[in-house]
């Protein structure tokens, strides 16, 4: 294993990797470093064919020590689908989706949680709790089941149904709560401190293991153009951990000497229902303020108060890179329009990246010419009601 010891962006502190570690004194989530340069001299990109099509093929760049740690239900190496009718329309002839709909449990949260479950299992954790929007509660009590940890799942009442049931189903302690995630992670918070070191907290960001998983969306991306970076990057920005994941990714292999200088600009999209990230690169600050009130029909993004912000914003302005709040209603259009001229139902996340490509390419932001990848981050069956079929005739038997 290349790890090294964890990084605090914020102070610089050093923290050990050999222990279960949450946050840096100082309030900063904390970040994996590895010896790229050892990494760099046993590793060359041609090796990669040759590997398993998941994200263990980049193992040297993973935390994980032991191979017999590694829970896996195969996730990674998903489809970089080309959209050219869509992209057509919209004016980017080299549009491209990510379609992480076809991850085990049905989002990218899989990648997080299996490299984060596998990696707290290594480490001697026993049972792990954390607050969620759906998805990454689904995905790390499928993975805790698989590695045989227990998990606290807590989850707003809107949550998509389907993932309270994912985690019933892989017997995980789950609980409701009539509030939003923020709420989910006070409850979470006072259990945590509760158990007297029972129950570790693998919420967004208070870990340092999940970004790893999600960085891999990153290496893949590249690995699938040839080693060549795209020149926009556009990203549904909740907790904003694949955000600031895939840049971590991408000063890796910039780092390893595996890419060029130039990396892409990235895009967090925001609902006008909750935008904080938005608000704050737009006013130019550092952190980010709560957003009141937040809703959207983009559920996986209803993230108040990200613990990254000050993460997610460095890396929009280190890419020079932009923010941008969609509405609903136009969401909800894109992702109808997109199923029919490209054959691909997006979850409600993905299509907000594709109202905002065509709003940035409208207002100039995103140049004829460019190559654009847009992530779909979950699969678009986990969200039957996106589409209206009231309208559908029935026929007289
Ligand atoms: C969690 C989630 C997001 C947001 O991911 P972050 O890394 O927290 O920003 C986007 N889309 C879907 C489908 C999600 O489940």
């Amino acid at each position: 294993m290349y790890l090294t010891h964890l990084e605090c962006p914020r102070c610089g502190r050093e923290h050990d990797a050999g222990q279960p570690t949450n946050l840096c004194g100082c309030g900063s989530p904390l970040l994996a470093r590895y010896d790229l340069a050892a990494v760099a001299e046993v590793l060359t990109p041609e090796r990669f064919p040759l590997r398993p099509a998941d994200l263990w093929r980049y193992r040297e760049l993973l935390p994980v020590a032991d191979p017999r740690h590694e829970t896996t239900l195969g996730e990674g190496w998903t489809p970089l689908l080309r959209a050219p009718a869509y992209g057509a329309e919209i004016g980017i002839a080299d549009l491209m989706v990510k379609d992480e709909g076809l991850t085990p449990t049905g989002s990218f949260k899989a990648r997080g949680a299996a490299v984060g479950v596998s990696r707290a299992r290594e480490l001697g954790v026993r049972h792990i709790a954390m607050p969620t929007n759906g998805n990454a509660g689904a995905a790390w009590a499928t993975y805790a089941a698989r590695a045989g940890l227990g998990a606290t799942i807590v989850m707003p009442l809107d949550a998509p149904a389907i993932c309270r049931r994912e985690c019933v189903a892989a017997g995980a302690d789950l609980r409701l709560v009539d509030g939003l995630i923020s709420d989910a992670g006070r409850l979470v918070a006072g259990l945590v401190a509760d158990s007297g070191g029972a129950i570790f907290d693998a919420g967004t960001l208070r870990e340092p293991y999940r970004l790893e998983g999600k960085k891999t969306m990153g290496y893949e991306i590249v690995e699938q153009l040839g080693w060549q970076v795209p020149d926009v990057i556009i990203y549904p920005t909740g907790g904003g951990v694949g955000l600031i994941g895939i840049q971590k990714a991408l000063h890796e292999l910039r780092e390893l000497g595996w890419i060029e200088d130039r990396l892409p600009r990235l895009v967090a999209v925001q609902s006008t229902g909750c935008a904080p990230i938005v608000r704050a690169f737009a006013a130019g600050e550092q952190r980010a303020r709560p957003w009141a009130d937040a809703h959207t029909v983009a559920f996986g993004i209803t993230v108040p108060a990200p613990l990254g912000d000050e993460l997610i914003l460095d890396a929009l302005r280190d890419s020079a890179g932009t923010a941008i709040a969609v509405d609903d209603a136009e969401i909800l259009a894109d992702l109808r329009d997109f199923a029919a001229r490209e054959g691909l139902l997006l979850c409600p996340e993905g299509a907000a990246c594709l109202t905002a490509a065509r709003h940035l390419r409208a207002g100039g932001w995103i140049r004829a010419g460019e190559r654009v990848v847009v992530l779909n981050t979950g699969a678009g069956v986990k969200y039957p009601e996106t589409v209206d079929v009231a309208d559908v005739p029935v026929l007289p038997a």
